[in-house]
């Protein structure tokens, strides 16, 4: 890297929110004996279920895991479609792939990055079973026409929230319209618990099968078990997984969650302040709230035509230069090599190469400060001016 870069401080796209009240949470389980998961977890998962206006909510080790047991609860299986954005991280496409079913890939908005009905409807088959319609970066789906033609059809809507804790749809949060989301608490998302996930479910009987399947498919947990000296002996009805979060990590989710309004209105404000200096820079275009809602702005992403002087790798460098990391935009896995070779469907996807390509993540954090948002916006400018 040039000297520039080392005269000034580094700007990270994503820093996570953690603070002296998430080192006592942790404390107090380490000096509570009980470490993996029990009562920190299911006080996490009620809590959860609260703020997301859902039903049930289950804890599991991450957003993949739960994907993987939506999919089982909802009956997919082999022989199966599932219809994708192949505009997302890949572990919305690997999560069919894992329970034998083809992962079929669909285009999106170019405005929201979001899956809609017609470009669901250009890839749903015969065999179609479920579509995952995701949040992408945060940006609420438009979810009730989907399911609106979904439903009658039989098609389970799988709503991948996982960037999206804090957004709304309708005045409502995020996944409080589908029958079953699946949520990420990786540090890149705006609430972690280091690594960690969650499935929400309006459904009574997929809680209690999602609960077991993340447990072995154990009949009793092992915090129930725990309760009796002598526990009864478990059954394991099915082949299930270890997909456990622990009271450690539930310990920081409680109060990540109830900093999460907070993260948002911070984050919302730093976009707004991006939007407002960039605005009349030709060639640029940040995304923004869809109609339908409002976004947690986890990744504000900027799309680079043809009128800025730079294209996304050179706009890329240029902020490399003074020591600004942003990210290459949302990836598209139907151009990975995982994915390439197979037989995912023939729905076209211009929009989603388009993106992928032409699309940059800016820095955006609850702690970033004015003149590191003012250091960004000046390499913006005045590469956009020559
Ligand atoms: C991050 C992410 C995931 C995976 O989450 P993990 O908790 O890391 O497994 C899945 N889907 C989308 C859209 C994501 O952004």
């Amino acid at each position: 890297m040039t000297t520039a870069a080392e005269a000034l401080p580094r700007i990270n796209v994503m820093k996570p929110w953690l603070g002296e009240d998430e080192v006592a949470a942790v404390t107090e389980v380490l000096q509570s004996g009980w470490v993996a998961q029990g009562p920190r977890v299911a006080e996490f998962e009620r809590a959860f279920a609260e703020a997301m206006q859902a039903t049930d909510a289950v804890a599991t080790s991450s957003c993949t895991n739960a994907l993987q047991v939506a999919l089982l609860v909802a009956g997919v299986g082999a022989g199966d479609d599932v219809v994708v954005p192949s505009l997302s991280f890949i572990a919305t496409a690997n999560a069919p792939t894992y329970v034998g079913a083809r992962p079929v890939f669909a285009d999106v908005d170019a405005a929201t990055g979001n899956v809609t009905v017609d470009t669901l409807q250009a890839a749903v088959t015969d065999a179609t079973r479920a579509v995952i319609v995701v949040d992408q970066g945060g940006i609420p789906v438009d979810l009730d026409p989907i399911r609106a033609i979904c439903d009658p059809r039989g098609i389970v809507v799988i709503e991948d929230a996982a960037c999206a804790a804090g957004s709304t749809y309708h005045g409502r949060p995020v996944g409080s319209g589908a029958e079953i989301a699946a949520w990420s608490f990786h540090p890149r998302k705006i609430l972690t618990t280091g690594e960690g996930g969650m499935i929400t479910t309006s459904r009574p009987d997929w809680a209690i099968r999602a609960r077991r399947l993340r447990e072995h498919a154990m009949s009793a947990s092992a915090a129930d078990r725990h309760a009796d000296l002598v526990s009864p002996p478990e059954e394991f009805g099915e082949v299930g997984f270890n997909f456990r979060m622990t009271d450690l990590q539930a310990a920081v989710g409680l109060v990540q969650l109830a900093k999460l309004p907070d993260a948002v209105q911070r984050r919302r404000q730093n976009a707004a302040y991006y939007r407002q200096q960039l605005t009349d820079v030709r060639g640029i275009r940040l995304v923004d709230d869809p109609a339908c809602g409002t976004a947690n702005f986890q990744s504000l992403w900027l799309e680079v035509d043809a009128d800025y002087p730079l294209d996304r790798e050179g706009l890329l460098l240029a902020l490399a230069e003074v020591g600004i990391s942003a990210r290459r935009g949302i990836m598209a896995a139907h151009r990975q090599p995982a994915y390439r070779g197979r037989d995912t469907g023939t729905a076209p996807l211009p929009v989603t190469d388009r993106l992928t390509d032409n699309t940059l993540i800016l820095p955006l954090f609850h702690q970033i400060e004015q003149t590191e948002l003012d250091r960004v916006i000046t390499v913006i400018r005045s590469a956009g001016a020559i």
